[in-house]
């Protein structure tokens, strides 16, 4: 069985101890194994301080931009490997597979281009001057520069590939080493990725170093000028922004967590019109896509209650078409969850939402004796859910709720408010007057809005996170947020304010694009 080494310190480095197995979700066959046990993760964050934070500031905006062309230009040439790691180890179906891969890849290359955008500058300018005094000689900038510490990414199982990609591209290009740890369930596809670039010499020493297995005591190592990256639950965020060491040094924390996505079609969009059918398709694709194991998937589906049971049985027949199996296999459109443990949650959550909830399609049964597999789920609740359960359970699986609600704009907003801050909401409405009293009912507990419309060319409905958008939301969802273009950069940086005399400030500045 293949050992996952970590690469810390520049070299591949074997834990000691019991090692944690990692396998095919579909066949449980064990496919690799992985411990983090007697590293000294002390002296590889040291390491990457010392070595890849100097190495990386001393390039300019368009060089970093370069690395990242370089990094994507090494994944899209291992491709195909990737993807069969993330079927193997994932139980994600091709297509699945290559939304991470290629969420990966597409996520460098944008953020290579601003990189591009920003050219020899290795300080950004934020904002305008401003004139500080009576005459314009007293001036002030803001300014933002690399932070001087290590960025520690802690990923989700979810998204291997893209997890790793999205948030060292921000990093990387904003100055920062980084230290990535994939969740160990999962972490085949990421080792993969890092070999690849490690091999092909992507990357200066100490800019990217990689922890297989258990976290042990790593966010507790981390000082002011570090930052941490999150993504997981929202236990395991409230643990690690409890720990004293984050308190004490103020270190930066990004926490992406759980989410009660919801989708809102509008009174206008009633069965038979094409903003229906967009929804429905909408609907079908995140309730089984990777098996429902998108932070961004929708999990409360809303509908004026005069077309509840015509959606209703419009999904059943979509969801009874999906056919469950082996992701290996051409024919299957939805693979297992990604592990034991997953499957015994989703068990779980699918029991606490039938306390309040019937069952309209499927059940919490798994299917086969071998393997992670559930069917796709949709639960039912009556009119104006005031159920605690879907407002509360985030059930990471193929599993939505149907929420009945009155046709107005302020009630569905009522409803989606609930979910106590989300990734993304989705509204399907050509209706003017609803749109506006609804996204103006959600945008305050929303990291994202997605208008859903027929006539979008190939959308990738809300489920899908652009790197020119933010990504991350209230409340529940953690606060953080990651990406959104040159946004992304800000949490690695620390924005200095400059004042003083104005030629002095200008010359410091020099010629850089705000
Ligand atoms: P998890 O158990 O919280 O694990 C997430 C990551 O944290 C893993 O790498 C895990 O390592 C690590 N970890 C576990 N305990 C830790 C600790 N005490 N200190 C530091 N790191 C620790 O979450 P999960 O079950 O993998 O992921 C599912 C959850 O993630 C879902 O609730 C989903 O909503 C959320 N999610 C959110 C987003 C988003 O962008 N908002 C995206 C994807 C998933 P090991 O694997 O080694 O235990």
């Amino acid at each position: 069985m293949k050992t996952l080494r970590s690469y810390l310190g520049e070299r591949w480095v074997d834990g000691s101890g019991a090692p944690q197995t990692l396998v095919n979700p579909a066949t449980e066959e064990p496919l690799a194994q992985a411990s983090s046990e007697g590293l000294d993760l002390a002296a590889a964050l040291a390491h990457a301080r010392s070595k890849g934070g100097p190495a990386l500031r001393a390039l300019s905006f368009a060089e970093r931009g370069a690395l990242l062309k370089e990094m994507a230009k090494a994944i899209q040439a291992h491709r195909d490997e990737l993807l069969d790691l993330a079927v193997a180890n994932g139980g994600n179906t091709r297509s699945d597979a290559k939304f991470d891969v290629d969420g990966a890849i597409f996520t460098l290359q944008t953020y290579a281009e601003i990189g591009a955008s920003l050219g020899a500058a290795k300080l950004l300018v934020d904002g305008e001057g401003v004139q500080l005094g009576r005459s314009p000689r007293f001036h002030g900038q803001h300014a933002c520069v690399p932070r001087r510490g290590v960025a520690v990414h802690i990923n989700a199982f979810n998204f291997p590939a893209w997890g790793l990609a999205e948030k060292a591209a921000s990093a990387l290009l904003a100055g920062m080493p980084v230290l990535s740890k994939p969740a160990t369930s999962s972490a085949m596809a990421a080792h993969r990725l890092v070999e690849i670039l490690v091999e092909k010499k992507v990357l200066p020493e100490g800019a990217l170093s990689l922890l297989v297995g258990a976290p042990r005591d790593l966010p507790a190592l981390l000082g002011s000028q570090d930052v941490l990256a999150f993504t997981g639950s929202g236990d395991t965020g409230m643990r690690i922004r409890a720990l004293p060491n984050i308190i004490r040094e103020s270190v930066r924390v990004n926490i992406e967590a759980d989410s009660l996505n919801a989708a809102v079609l509008g009174p206008d969009a009633g069965p038979g019109s094409d903003m229906y059918e967009t929804f429905l398709k909408d609907v079908l694709r995140d309730m089984t896509q990777k098996a429902g194991q998108k932070c961004t998937a929708i999990r409360r589906v809303l509908v004026p209650a005069e077309h509840a049971a015509t959606l209703r049985d419009d999904l059943a027949e979509g969801l009874k078409a999906v056919r469950v199996g082996n992701p290996a296999l051409e024919e299957t459109r939805m693979g297992p969850v990604a592990t034991g443990a997953q499957l015994a949650d989703v068990r779980e959550g699918v029991a606490k939402l039938g306390a309040e909830g019937k069952p309209a399609f499927g059940s919490a049964t798994p299917l086969g004796d071998k393997g992670f597999f559930i069917s796709p789920v949709l639960m039912e609740f009556p009119k104006d859910a005031f159920a605690a359960s879907v407002h509360a359970r985030e059930v990471f699986g193929p599993v939505a709720s149907l929420l009945p609600y009155s046709g107005k704009g302020t009630d569905a907003a009522a409803i989606v408010a609930r979910g106590n801050g989300g990734l993304v909401s989705s509204v399907y409405s050509e209706d003017a007057g609803f749109l506006e009293e609804i996204v103006e009912g959600i945008a305050a507990y929303s990291g994202r809005i997605f208008l859903g419309h027929p006539k979008i060319e190939m959308s990738p409905g809300p489920g899908t996170v652009l790197p020119q958008l933010v990504h991350g939301g209230p409340g529940r969802a953690g606060g953080g947020e990651e990406l959104g273009g040159m946004r992304g950069l800000a949490f690695y940086m620390q924005r200095v304010a400059l004042e003083g005399s104005r030629p002095v400030v200008q010359k410091l500045i020099g010629s850089q694009p705000s």
